[in-house]
């Protein structure tokens, strides 16, 4: 039996994408602008989307804020020039609850067991607001990032989704086609500010 990559169930997702009569809606899960900004522009013509920033495992507070207004400006630049309206969500900020439990696998390097922990955490919440609100589609942009696990990601992803009658789930790996190169010329461009720690406070120390 032939086994499909998740970047070619992406491909395939698409195609059927595109023979509806109007746009499914999506929320997506943004972390930063540096990695939302080339997989927006790739699924702005697929989908009606809705941006999902739940990132509690972010710290301190003002790094959060940074982040989703960087990812705001880049939004709302994108919202003129393509005469579209991709909207933004943001959630409250619980860090004390991530760093609960991210503190238990606190001297972990990135990219395991503690990372994993986090995208669930994450995940579940966007899984159960996406089902809560009928989104079509959920998908998460942080498969293009380097340092990020992307069979994990869809795996987890895919699990949550799986539990949900209502509710699809849209494959990815944002680095295919060259999207890592893309997104580093936005951000050249448009000198968009790009974080030099992942999130965490462990992931912040890891980085002094
Ligand atoms: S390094 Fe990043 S993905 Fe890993 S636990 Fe910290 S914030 Fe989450």
């Amino acid at each position: 039996m032939r086994v499909f990559t998740n970047y070619q169930k992406f491909l395939k997702e698409i195609e059927e994408v595109k023979k509806l009569d109007k746009k499914p809606s999506l929320l997506l899960h943004c972390c930063c602008a540096p990695c939302s900004c080339y997989p927006l522009l790739l699924l702005k013509d697929y989908f009606n989307i809705s941006i999902y920033y739940n990132n509690s495992n972010i710290y301190p507070l003002s790094e959060y804020n940074l982040r989703y207004d960087t990812l705001k400006t880049y939004v709302n630049n994108l919202n003129k020039k393509e005469k579209i309206d991709i909207k933004l969500i943001k959630k409250d900020y619980e860090n004390e609850k991530f760093n609960r439990l991210l503190g238990k696998r606190k001297d972990d390097k990135e990219g395991s067991v503690r990372c994993f922990m986090c995208y669930a955490l994450r995940y579940k919440d966007l899984v159960d607001y996406a089902s809560k609100n009928h989104y079509d589609y959920v998908c998460s942009v942080m498969t293009i990032s380097r340092q990020k696990n992307e069979k994990m990601i869809n795996k987890i992803l895919e699990g949550y989704v799986s539990k949900k009658n209502d509710l699809k789930y849209l494959y990815s790996n944002f680095k295919k086609d060259g999207g890592l190169e893309k997104a580093q010329k936005i951000i050249k461009e448009e000198k968009m500010y790009s974080q030099n720690y992942c999130g965490c406070m462990f992931s912040m120390r890891e980085a002094k």
